[in-house]
């Protein structure tokens, strides 16, 4: 059987998970995979792009710092990856072309609704106007959300994302020491403000309730700030982003082999291995 190949490029790469979710997706199928990572840096994505489309490769997954890079070498995007602005994959055609995809919104809706948290008709805060909250904050919307808020640290960039998505729903942006006027039903921290510290980014004041259910893009070993944060204002359902990871790498491994892994024992393997 000849060996498919794929990989993801970006900077740092040392610690993706991405080759250990595409292979254990691939023992699903007997798929034979190699799965590469390779270290690319800002502006180098273009050269290093068409070197693995010509070795072969039927796609890569694109991370940090690379997505708005992979959005503009596409000649085709999907329409999620038109409204994002950023593609965190892309294909390798036949006919030479590259389609650009952005998994992160249904890979975020999809880990959501597997956790029983219902979208349709609720108030959702989203912290951060970043790559990951442009892949987002359509997805969001367009699962049915009634009113979506954002607040970031640089509130222009809050402001650009607002108008861009106005036309899909009920969108506005709030200061991120601004005060909400309702509590909201899903909190997500968007921000990779606790990556690498353990301090969580600030939150409006007013956006907690009892039953409000915190979400962060951020995973780890550990309790990630945001989330050790929510517990300690009372927040009992919080979620961190593995399961997101994972299903978003499903959407691309189903684009590129056209099967349908199944995630949730992925998402257990990888938990214990972080
Ligand atoms: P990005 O484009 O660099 O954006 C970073 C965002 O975080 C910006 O909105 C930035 O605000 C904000 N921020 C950074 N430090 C902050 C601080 N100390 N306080 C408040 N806000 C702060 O990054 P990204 O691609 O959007 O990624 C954001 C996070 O999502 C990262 O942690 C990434 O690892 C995670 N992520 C997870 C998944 C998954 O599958 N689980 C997928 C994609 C991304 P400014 O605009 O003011 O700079």
């Amino acid at each position: 059987m000849p060996v498919i190949r794929c990989a993801v490029v970006g900077s740092p790469i040392r610690h993706s998970r991405s080759p250990l979710i595409h292979r254990l997706f691939a023992e699903q199928f007997g798929l034979a995979l190699r799965y590469d990572k390779r270290e690319v840096a800002a502006g180098g994505l273009a050269a290093v792009a068409a070197a693995l489309a010509a070795e072969g490769l039927r796609g890569i997954n694109v991370t940090i710092p690379l997505k708005e890079e992979a959005w503009v070498l596409a000649t085709r995007r999907t329409a999620r990856a038109a409204a994002a602005r950023a593609a965190n994959v892309l294909s390798f055609e036949a006919d030479g072309g590259i389609e650009a995809d952005n998994t992160d919104g249904v890979g975020v809706v999809r880990d959501l609704l597997g956790h029983g948290v219902t979208l349709a008709g609720r108030c959702i805060l989203v912290l951060g106007a970043g790559g990951a909250a442009r892949g987002i904050v359509p997805a969001l919307l367009e699962a049915g959300a009634r009113r979506l808020l954002v607040a970031n640290r640089t509130a222009t960039r809050a402001a650009e994302l607002v108008r861009e998505f106005a036309a899909l729903g009920n969108i506005d942006m709030l200061p991120l020491d601004g005060r909400c006027d309702e509590a909201v039903d899903l909190l997500v921290n968007a921000t990779s403000a606790g990556l690498t510290s353990m301090t969580p980014p600030p939150v409006p004041a007013g956006a907690l309730a009892p039953g409000t259910v915190c979400y962060d893009l951020v995973y780890g070993s550990g309790e990630t700030s945001f989330l050790r944060w929510a517990r300690l204002q009372g927040v009992t359902i919080r979620i961190d982003g593995l399961g997101m990871l994972v299903r978003q790498a499903a959407v691309a491994f189903e684009r590129w082999h056209g099967l349908v892994p199944t995630t949730d024992p992925v998402t257990k393997a990888l938990r214990r291995r972080l």
